[in-house]
């Protein structure tokens, strides 16, 4: 009974966020690129992400084929994906609202691009794949399976890996000595509230 109650809550907040990132990418669509880094791994990246972000999860509550692999967590657990699902999307909508027509998925730089620092970005330089880290998180806990419930953090961690530092390597070179300085003054997803790195 309670499993079906967070897997609701799942499905729920799943819908949430599919609706702030299609809005992202019609807006997205609207830009073009002044400077693009993707690569065939990128496209291939973002393909396992989102097997174990949207394809895993939807094949879990859909079919009973992942069953076998069920776990049961106590309550509080289930409790706390929810809260956590929560900031996820929150900071999803968040970080998609400060970066507006600067977000792309790939790595690029826009014709109108502009260095954001503001918002949610005040603190730590990637708060979108901090969202996706606690997704994740939200997904093992409500999503009570070994497979569907481990798939998102199992398949984001190479694309993570891959991205963030070549991402910041394309921003020092677009913005110079402005992201330089952020970045000694913010965290990678976990903020750095106080003292600049030296
Ligand atoms: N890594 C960021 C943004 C992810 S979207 C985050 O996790 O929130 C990826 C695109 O965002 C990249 O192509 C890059 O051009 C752009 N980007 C990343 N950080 C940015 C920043 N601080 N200001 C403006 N654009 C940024």
């Amino acid at each position: 009974m309670l499993d079906s109650i967070f897997e609701a809550i799942y499905l729920v907040g799943f819908i949430a966020g599919s609706v702030i990132r299609r809005l992202a990418t019609r807006q997205y669509r609207r830009h073009s690129a002044a400077i693009s880094r993707e690569t065939e791994l990128d496209k291939l990246l973002i393909m396992l992400a989102s097997i174990g972000m949207i394809l895993m999860p939807l094949f879990y509550l859909l079919t009973p084929w992942l069953d076998f692999a069920d776990y049961c967590l106590p309550t509080w657990a289930g409790l706390i994906g929810a809260a956590v699902f929560a900031v996820s999307l929150w900071l999803l909508w968040r970080s998609h609202a400060d970066l507006d027509g600067s977000w792309s998925p790939y790595l690029e730089i826009r014709e109108e691009h502009s260095l954001v620092t503001h918002g949610v970005f005040l603190h730590i330089r990637h708060p979108m794949y901090a969202a996706h880290w606690l997704w994740g998180i939200a997904q093992a806990l409500l999503l009570q399976n070994w497979i569907a419930g481990l798939a998102m953090l199992a398949s984001f961690l190479p694309l993570y890996l891959v991205r963030v530092v070549r991402e910041e390597e394309m921003m020092l070179e677009s913005f110079g000595e402005e992201y330089r300085s952020y970045m000694n003054r913010t965290g990678r997803v976990i903020p750095r509230l106080w003292g600049e790195r030296v």
